[in-house]
């Protein structure tokens, strides 16, 4: 590398965003330091930058699961293999991707033991211990863990062996207690990931065939990506008495009878990250909504030989005056454009410069990410003015995001449309669906797209089945998914 090149930062070697999205996107995420690979395959590090975004993520997911009256818990890593094959649709849907313990040291165990790939076996166990009475319920616990699914291909964030989530579950007394726990929890996530990561979703229920190993009905929330590829960025099971009778979490109801609880378990996890870079990135690296930004602000000084001293005390003034903020002083020796570059490509979502001009007029020069405006602000009037630009910013991120999801929403009547509607443009594209799963297996061979969810608005009129012609039952949204 030249050291023009060198000047130019290294945002000029993150691949074109429209020429190959996968290699932009793994491109941003280890440039920008979020994630990178191990030599464990399929195993990711996530590095300083990346792990104070997950924190910040964390943060506003676990007041709003709070918020709802649940609590933290931590249930071990290692379930022994006869609890896990307790259920059998459960253990099978799991199975490929089991990880398995089978040494303690040098001598072999008796019992295999695997790392959890999900809880349900090893939480319902105990809460068939802890159940008694109608008194106890209900059971509303949330853990944030690590799993483990050992996984065939992996991509950073979306997909690896090893990953982070919270999983929720709940125990009821009735089962439509339980099914409004469910939806509840997919309201929490929407308005997670609409506030706090500003990505619009969608939500639904998902069909049979994708549902969780287990559950009667699974709910989802989709968000759109910017190659027009469909993200799942969360899920809630209602899991109906399924668990319950396997496990025998029973308890004693008011009228004296024994009676099998109601269930359901819910996750979001590192995957967010990932739908966060795919959803507001762009040619120059990430954009970060800054509720979660790990960096709000960034100061940079513009420094001549002259002057050094006087904008370095400036500068740390403007820090101090914003100190309500995430705030960070970029003091390294490097050029003030290498900079730039740099803060662009880690997302930061306001960037103040100062040079001589500005100290002499009493202000900064504010640029945001997001739009790349620039302007003057007066020093006096700045908190007040950084509190309003990342309140605008987050807005204009969730606003792009709906408009690109908007003109990416199509309405197709035949599998023929909907082929060549995704080899033209990739999106969300809704059709009438009969219910069979026989139709829904042909979409998927001929377009390799799926249902990714069958909305809660359901029209009245729902057209005839996109593949055999009969009487649509749903009108489902489909999509080339990860
Ligand atoms: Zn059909």
């Amino acid at each position: 590398m030249s050291t023009d090149d060198m000047k130019k930062g290294s945002v000029e070697v993150i691949p074109d965003i429209n020429e190959d999205f996968s290699a932009w996107y793994t491109g941003v995420v280890r440039q920008a330091k979020l994630a990178d690979y191990t030599t464990l395959k399929g195993c990711m590090v996530i590095r300083p930058y990346g792990y104070a975004l997950w924190e910040n993520m964390q943060a506003h997911l676990d007041a709003r699961i709070k918020a709802t009256g649940h609590v933290n818990a931590y249930f071990p890593l290692l379930i022994p293999e006869s609890l896990l094959a307790k259920e059998a649709e459960h253990v099978q849907g799991f199975a490929p991707e089991v990880a398995w313990v089978t040494h303690g040291g040098e001598k072999e165990l008796e019992e295999r033991v695997c790392i959890r790939p999900t809880s349900e076996a090893i939480i319902c166990s105990l809460y068939s211990k802890w159940i008694q009475s109608y008194r106890d319920l209900p059971v509303l616990i949330n853990q944030w863990a690590n799993v483990v699914r050992w996984e065939k291909v992996t991509r950073l964030f979306l997909r690896t062996t090893e990953f982070l989530w919270q999983e929720g579950h709940t125990c009821h007394r009735t089962e439509a207690e339980a099914i409004n726990e469910a939806l509840k929890m997919l309201e929490v996530y929407e308005r997670f990931y609409a506030e706090d990561l500003a990505i619009p979703v969608l939500k639904g229920l998902k069909s049979q065939s994708e549902k969780f190993a287990g559950a009667r009905d699974t709910f989802c929330v989709e968000a759109l990506m910017k190659d027009g590829r469909a993200l799942q960025v969360g899920t809630t099971h209602d899991l109906g008495q399924h668990f319950a009778k396997v496990f025998d979490i029973t308890f004693l109801d008011e009228d004296e009878s024994q009676k099998y609880v109601w269930q359901t378990s819910w996750g979001v996890s590192t995957r967010s990250v990932g739908a966060v870079v795919m959803t507001h990135g762009d040619e120059r690296g990430l954009r970060l909504p800054p509720r979660i930004a790990p960096v709000q602000v960034v100061i940079v000084p513009i420094l001549f030989d002259r002057s050094r001293e006087e904008t370095f005390h400036y500068c740390s003034y403007v820090g101090e005056i914003l100190s309500e903020f995430r705030v960070e002083l970029d003091d390294s020796d490097k050029s003030p454009g290498w900079k730039f570059s740099e803060h662009e490509l880690r997302g930061v979502p306001l960037r103040l410069e100062v040079g001589p001009r500005d100290m002499e007029g009493d202000q900064v020069t504010m640029v945001r990410r997001d739009t790349g405006e620039k302007r003057p602000v007066l020093i006096e009037d700045l908190p007040g003015v950084i509190k309003e630009t990342l309140d605008l910013v987050q807005d204009e991120l969730y606003r792009q995001a709906l408009v690109y999801r908007e003109e990416r929403t199509f309405r197709v009547k035949t599998l023929a449309e909907l082929s060549d509607g995704l080899e033209e443009v990739r999106g969300f594209h809704h059709a009438p669906w009969c219910g069979d799963v026989i139709c829904e297996t042909r979409v998927k061979e001929e377009t390799k797209a799926t249902i990714r969810l069958l909305p809660f608005d359901q029209p009245e009129e729902k057209g005839a089945c996109l593949v055999c012609g009969k009487d649509g039952r749903w009108e489902a949204i489909f999509a080339r998914a990860y």
